[in-house]
């Protein structure tokens, strides 16, 4: 299916479910809460809209209901803020006339960008399609692809990949790979906050900026500093962009940078119609430059905006809600702890491996007890709060590690059990090695014939020459999915688009396998079952030097977005030994365990500890 970029840049595949009021792409097994009240059926839109508010509670409600003006909406995980942004545009469709493609929605990865496409395609069935859904990134392209020379660009300029980048500055500063890669991160923070404190620096970005501009190409950054500097330079554009998009809404607020909002104020004017969603206790993006000050600056730009807090925690048993809510400290804070919507039920299991294979094998096993045909609720002392399906599958079960060379173990132990899993993180497509060489081999190909066949052409031309086939496969497999989404056979529109993917994007919802995330890709998500692997001092928090406190308070809270994605079963392990940046480590347990409530943990049996002394002992730091 051929989609207009602007509209359709995260895919254009139509949700196929049946259930409007359904909010999420469905898992087996996952029913969610009961929800307000049940939907029945599909109206006319107005119809549908009604009964799609009826799915909201009333604090929800009064946030979709106010659909002019500035509006943040803050709450905690699983209050349904993601559920009320998607009602609350499908209301303003519905009800209140707003044009879809004037209804520009912002999310945080392509993945979540897709989801939310599926969501408002089953609340409004048509609607979808002509909505402009993206991640700022893709925002900046589709800006520049229509107004680039406002930047300064060429028509055909294209976004350069990880690889060119660090190959590009390497050979115009004349540096080893490991410092363009640096200095790259550097820039990288630069342009995302501008703050530019080193004058070495300065330099070095001037003399890439220039590298870039010869090349006809731009990096990641610059698609949202590149519409920055477009709009900011042609007042008439910013009216047009204003325009066009009516209202703007953006999930996962907490976690902008400076640029985006920045290109957020371009967007819409103080006291436009902008809903902001977030929660800033789930601000994980610190390191790369996002702060959760932009709710300070929010309410700068947009004085007097409203405010509303969801309350009520929809997603977690009672158990799961109250460790981790005492965890952040939320319960202390002078606002309204989260409200408890389900019981009290399982206590976290926590279990201390011998190693990160031992711990590996303790996931495994888990899963097949789970699986196994035992009754889900009966294992610790709770019971089902009323949902009528406890038979799990696959799909419902999440593994959630710190770093992804974590997920080795786990993928083997899987593997050996025959247990199905798709693993995913937030790393670039273009920085994988298969990736890269099918990339490189197109470019031998003759653009002749559709995109796919030239990929097709390109992997058996690899083939021919020793390449390792089901790597190959993988990465056509891959490229052609982006291909198949393509409106044209732009080799440049293809490239940019290659250039945006990351692997989680392929992350597929729907397939019935255990999904292996590292944290930071599994923001947003939900699971019935959750396993949060290397509760070690070290690895969570991650660390590799002295403890830096404004880092510490980020782990915390990535720690938290982990916990908070279970719905009804959370495991916390660790091992007592681990291979970890090529060597054998022995670390403490991790001082977050040592802070949830004891009564709320079940410990269960540890393995017995090593008898031998680890061999290579390394020290972390
Ligand atoms: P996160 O902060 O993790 O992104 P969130 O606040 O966006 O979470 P959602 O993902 O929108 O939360 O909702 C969490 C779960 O609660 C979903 O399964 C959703 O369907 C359910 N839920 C939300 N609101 C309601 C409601 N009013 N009635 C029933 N279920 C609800
Ligand atoms: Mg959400």
């Amino acid at each position: 299916m051929s989609c207009p970029l602007f509209y359709l840049s995260e895919g254009c595949t139509p949700d196929t479910r049946a259930d409007p009021g359904l909010d999420k792409a469905p898992s087996p097994g996952a029913a969610g809460a009961a929800p307000t009240s049940p939907a029945s059926g599909r109206g006319t839109q107005a119809g549908a809209s009604a009964h799609l508010l009826d799915r909201l509670d009333p604090d929800q409600r009064a946030a979709a209901e106010r659909v002019e003006g500035p509006l943040l909406i803050v709450a905690g995980p699983g209050s349904g803020k993601t559920r009320t942004l998607t009602h609350r545009i499908a209301h303003l469709i519905a009800e209140h006339g707003a044009a879809p493609d004037s209804c520009l929605a912002i999310t945080f990865t392509r993945r979540a960008a897709a989801e939310m496409r599926e969501r408002l395609e089953a609340l409004l069935p048509g609607a979808a399609a002509r909505m402009p859904i993206h991640t700022f990134h893709s925002l900046g392209l589709a800006l520049l692809r229509e107004h680039g020379e406002a930047a300064g660009l060429h028509r055909d300029f294209r976004v350069a990949g990880e690889a060119e980048r660090a190959a590009l500055l390497q050979d115009v500063l004349e540096v080893s790979r490991t410092r363009a890669e640096r200095l790259l991160r550097a820039i990288s923070r630069v342009k995302r906050t501008g703050a530019l404190a080193e004058l070495d620096l300065a330099e070095a970005l001037a003399r890439y900026d220039e590298a870039l501009a010869l090349r006809n190409w731009i990096d990641f950054d610059d698609l949202v500093g590149r519409s920055i500097a477009a709009l900011e330079g042609d007042p008439g554009l910013v009216a047009l962009t204003r325009d066009r998009f009516r209202h703007v809404s953006v999930d996962e607020f907490q976690d902008v940078d400076d640029s985006q909002v920045r290109l957020l104020s371009l967007l819409v004017p103080s006291g436009g119609n902008l809903c902001v969603i977030g929660d800033p206790d789930q601000a994980i993006y610190g390191f790369r430059g996002a702060d959760a000050s932009c709710f300070d600056r929010f309410h700068r730009d947009h004085p007097g905006a409203a405010v509303i807090r969801l309350r009520r925690n929809y997603r977690s048993t009672g158990t799961i809600v109250t460790a981790a809510s005492r965890f952040i400290g939320a319960d202390g804070r002078t606002e309204p702890a989260a409200e408890i919507v389900r019981a009290m039920q399982d206590r976290i299991s926590v279990h201390a491996a011998a190693s990160d294979k031992a711990e590996a094998e303790f996931v495994v096993a888990e899963i097949e007890a789970l699986l196994g045909g035992h009754s889900f609720f009966s294992i610790d002392s709770g019971r089902s709060d009323g949902r009528s399906d406890d038979q799990l599958g696959f799909g419902d079960i999440a593994v959630l590690y710190r770093t992804d060379a974590q997920a080795e173990a786990v993928a083997e132990a899987l593997g050996r059990g025959g247990m199905p899993f798709k693993k995913s993180s937030l790393a670039p497509l273009a920085e994988d090695p298969a990736v890269q060489a099918l990339l490189a081999a197109l470019e031998s190909e003759a653009e002749e014939g559709p995109l796919p066949q030239q990929l097709q052409r390109a992997a058996e031309a690899l083939r021919r020459d020793g390449a390792d086939p089901a790597s190959t496969t993988a990465a056509l497999q891959r490229l052609a999915l982006i291909a198949s989404r393509q409106d044209s056979d732009d080799r440049t529109a293809f490239l940019a688009a290659v250039a945006l993917a990351t692997e989680a994007d392929f992350w597929d919802p729907r397939a019935d396998r255990v999904s292996l995330l590292t944290l930071h890709a599994a923001k947003g998500l939900e699971f019935p079952v959750v396993f949060i692997l290397g509760l070690e001092d070290g690895v969570l928090p991650l660390r590799f030097g002295e403890a830096d406190p404004a880092a510490t308070a980020e782990e915390r809270r990535l720690f938290y977005v982990g916990m908070t994605r279970a719905m009804d079963r959370l495991f916390l392990c660790r091992a007592r030994e681990r291979r970890w940046r090529g060597g054998t480590v022995r670390l403490e347990v991790s001082p977050f365990l040592g802070e949830i409530e004891a009564e709320l943990l079940a410990h269960r049996r540890p393995d017995p500890a090593p008898r031998r002394p680890a061999e290579r002992q390394l020290s972390l730091f």
